[in-house]
């Protein structure tokens, strides 16, 4: 007969989100287990040869100093800096359909940086790295969740019964979905969502630039979608050249830009761009993503927790969605231990409410934010073309707002 094996939490997913989370309760005394499809082995040597020299990792995310600090916290940041990060000084962002216009600068609020742009692989490298080393997480790997049913045990206590695809079955009193925008725990938990579809892609790839990046982050607003250019770095040099691009775009454009060859697309990309940093001299391989924004109604029940892009995605405009879920896990690691050291049911729905009360409001203002940059950036129409560019203007004018604004969207 198929043995049950008995965890405290299991954590389905093994993102950039559900790492740090296992990795944050390492320490916590809990019998822990994380499912991912991935494979086990993430050395940082097969990341380097793979990435050598100017092959950057197609998706990267723009890090704010708050997940900087948290990252830092968990012990990977030094790992992570010493291999390839980019921190950025400045960010411009303006609209292609007028004069309006705003440049945020760390030196305005007297930091170093306003962030930093980190390839998603390497961050999961660390991470994998690091778990390993703690020894106190059981991996299961490469596997997958493929069902769950919730069960009262023979003390009458709610647990969780795993099926998983290597056929092995575990039991949990705590199940921590950090499975994706398309996560299976969220669907099959029946927790409800608020979706809208965006009807837009996001193509991404890294790019040559002519002129020196300045280690700005750029956007420009079209009506058919943002084009940001993100700065990277190779390790061990200054050269400013190479940028991580994400086009956000309406399907027609993102299918006849994904057909172009290398030579058209960069005519039509540093056209977009205005040549900001002059001629676009070599383009990698392109990925095309679909992009929608849901947020789940509720983000636990008992013996139940989402996080990350399991609870809630993201437009990719702003550069948020791993963010919000580095601060997700700050918070449900913090309140699980906290319960943990009390004495009390650390998946008890009174305990994960806390997780949940503290972080919905948070996450939904910071959608309904980039929803409303996405539909006034997105429209032809003349009183909210004036609107947003009068609006930049004054915000660009404006010390205590754009101080305001920077502040927010580096997570402080
Ligand atoms: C174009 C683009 C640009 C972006 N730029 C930024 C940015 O600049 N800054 C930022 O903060 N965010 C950015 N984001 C968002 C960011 O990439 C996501 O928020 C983040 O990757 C989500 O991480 P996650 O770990 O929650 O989910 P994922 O990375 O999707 O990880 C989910 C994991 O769960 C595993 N899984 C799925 N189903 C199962 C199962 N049944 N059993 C076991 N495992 C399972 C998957 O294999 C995967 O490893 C961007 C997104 C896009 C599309």
């Amino acid at each position: 007969m198929n043995t049950i094996i008995q965890h405290d939490v299991v954590i389905v997913g093994g993102g950039m989100v559900g790492l740090s989370l296992a990795l944050a309760l390492s320490k916590s005394g809990l019998v822990i287990a994380l499912i991912d499809p991935q494979g086990k082995s993430h050395p940082v040597q097969a990341f380097q040869s793979r990435m050598q020299g100017t092959e950057f990792d197609a998706r990267v995310s723009a890090l704010t100093p708050a997940s900087q600090q948290f990252l830092a916290t968990l012990g990977v940041w030094e790992s992570l800096s010493q291999l390839r990060v980019c921190a950025y000084t400045d960010m411009r962002v303006w609209d292609a359909d007028g004069s309006g216009a705003i440049h945020f600068s760390a030196d305005e609020i007297h930091v170093d940086c306003l962030g930093y742009i980190v390839e998603n692989s390497l961050v999961s490298v660390v991470l994998a790295q690091a778990l390993a080393g703690t020894g106190s997480v059981t991996l299961y790997q490469p596997d997958a969740l493929l069902s769950f049913t919730r069960l009262t045990d023979a003390k009458g206590q709610l647990v969780t019964q795993i099926t998983l695809a290597s056929g092995q079955t575990l039991q949990s009193k705590l199940l921590i979905g950090a499975d994706g925008a398309n996560s299976r725990i969220r669907t099959e938990g029946g927790f409800a969502t608020r979706e809208w579809d965006y009807g837009q892609q996001a193509l991404v790839t890294t790019v040559k630039t002519e002129l020196p990046h300045q280690f700005t982050a750029w956007q420009r607003f079209m009506t058919t979608g943002p084009l940001a250019f993100l700065p990277l770095l190779q390790p061990g040099s200054t050269s400013q050249h190479y940028c991580s691009i994400v086009w956000s775009c309406i399907p027609e454009l993102a299918t006849e830009l994904m057909a172009l060859d290398d030579k058209a697309f960069a005519v039509r990309l540093e056209r977009a761009f205005e040549a900001r940093l002059g001629r676009i001299e070599a383009v990698a391989a392109r990925h095309a993503f679909p992009l929608c924004q849901h947020h789940a109604t509720n983000y636990v029940q008992a013996g139940i927790a989402l996080v990350g892009d399991a609870a809630h995605v993201i437009h990719p405009l702003a550069g948020q969605g791993v963010n919000l879920g580095f601060a997700d896990v700050m918070a449900l690691a913090e309140i699980i231990q906290a319960a943990v050291a009390r004495g009390e049911d650390f998946a008890s729905l009174q305990v994960l409410s806390r997780y949940q009360r503290s972080r919905q409001s948070h996450n939904l203002g910071m959608m309904v934010v980039m929803e409303g940059f996405k539909r006034t950036f997105g429209s032809d129409n003349l009183a909210l073309r004036w609107l947003r560019n009068t609006g930049l203007k004054i915000a660009d004018q404006s010390a205590f707002l754009k101080q305001g604004l920077m502040k927010r969207a580096m997570g402080l």
